[in-house]
């Protein structure tokens, strides 16, 4: 086993030892949406290492509530100083090291080894650790996480599509409360992820997920109704074309087979699909109408009465237009 010793405090009176963990924000492995950074090797010499922060007591419970309990009280085990070595000794499971390093010279004052700048991936892995030790609203972190946001901000833009930086940002920003990045963020997730939002064991409460999982069924559930709605308009033996009546049987027929035949090809019309709807983007579906339109394009049969009235009773513009209000009426969450 390797051991790693940072001596924060020359006079420390408490040994805080961090057993990394390969289950935390460093699993990359079991999720879908992450993106490896690390090689296998590090991670599995990281799995057997024991880090020990050599640090002070007081610092620690000025700094954080969360330390103030177990070394405050007698029902810890942590509050009674090992004879062997004299210290306190508190454990610690799965947190970065160089972001509980980070935190730790913050807590004793280091500024001079607090990093001016951090990138979204060690301020994601500081946050995790701002939220279980109960920092969010901690004096000590204050000058450097306004500090760390503003670069993050200025320098990392919110991902449009629905990947592991994007929760990344939902993290940061519902922590912190950046209200304007946490709305743009979780409106990207709603049209984007394709169902269960996966948190990556990141501190991202379950009403957050469960608001963005909502929005997307919603939404989804209003464009598969208007489609089979205006299946079902087309399909009336009766339908009346508002723009040329006397083609209104032929311009039924056109429209009911046109939208039939996209409806079948992008499985939304038997089974019709249900909530959840795994699988299924809003994004993806304004791609397949991207799609559809282009490959109208590629014939002449955009409306029903063969080419000669482009404007005119246009599928594209129908489907479209019903995909186009649905996701203008997604909006991110309120932090
Ligand atoms: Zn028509």
């Amino acid at each position: 086993m390797l051991l790693t010793v940072h001596k924060i405090d020359p006079f420390a009176d408490t040994d805080e030892t961090l057993t990394p963990s390969n289950s935390e924000v460093n699993d990359r492995a079991e999720n879908p949406i992450d993106e490896p950074t690390k090689p296998a090797s590090e991670l599995a010499s990281s799995e057997i290492d024991e880090i020990h922060y050599l640090v002070s007591s007081r610092h620690l419970m000025l700094a954080s509530p969360w330390f103030r309990r177990p070394l405050t009280s007698d029902r810890y085990i942590e509050a009674l100083k090992d004879p062997s070595d004299g210290r306190y000794h508190i454990q610690a499971n799965g947190w970065d090291e160089e972001a509980l390093l980070i935190l730790l010279n913050i807590f004793h004052v280091l500024t001079r080894l607090t990093p001016a700048t951090v990138s979204l991936e060690m301020l994601a892995q500081i946050v995790v650790l701002v939220y279980y030790y109960e920092l969010e609203n901690a004096e000590v972190m204050e000058r450097d996480t306004v500090v760390w946001i503003a670069n993050v901000k200025r320098t990392v833009a919110i991902p449009s599509s629905y990947c592991r930086d994007l929760m990344l940002w939902i993290c940061i920003s519902g922590v912190f409360n950046m209200s304007e990045e946490f709305e743009k963020a979780t409106a990207v997730a709603v049209k984007d992820s394709t169902g269960w939002i996966q948190t990556l064991d990141l501190p991202i409460h379950q009403e957050i997920t469960s608001s963005i999982e909502h929005s997307r069924c919603n939404a989804l559930e209003h464009i598969i109704s208007e489609l089979h709605r205006q299946l079902e308009v087309y399909r009336d033996f009766d339908y009346f074309c508002p723009n040329h009546s006397y083609y209104s049987f032929q311009c039924g027929v056109f429209l009911f087979g046109a939208l039939t035949k996209y409806m079948e090809r992008w499985i939304f019309l038997s089974p019709r699909p249900e909530q959840p709807f795994l699988g299924i983007s809003l994004n993806g579906i304004a791609n397949m109408v991207k799609d559809m339109e282009r490959l109208q394009q590629n014939h002449h049969l955009n409306n029903c009465c063969g080419g000669g009235y482009n404007q005119l009773c246009n599928l594209n513009s129908k489907i479209g237009g019903v995909i186009q209000n649905a996701l203008t009426e997604v909006k991110g969450l309120k932090s």
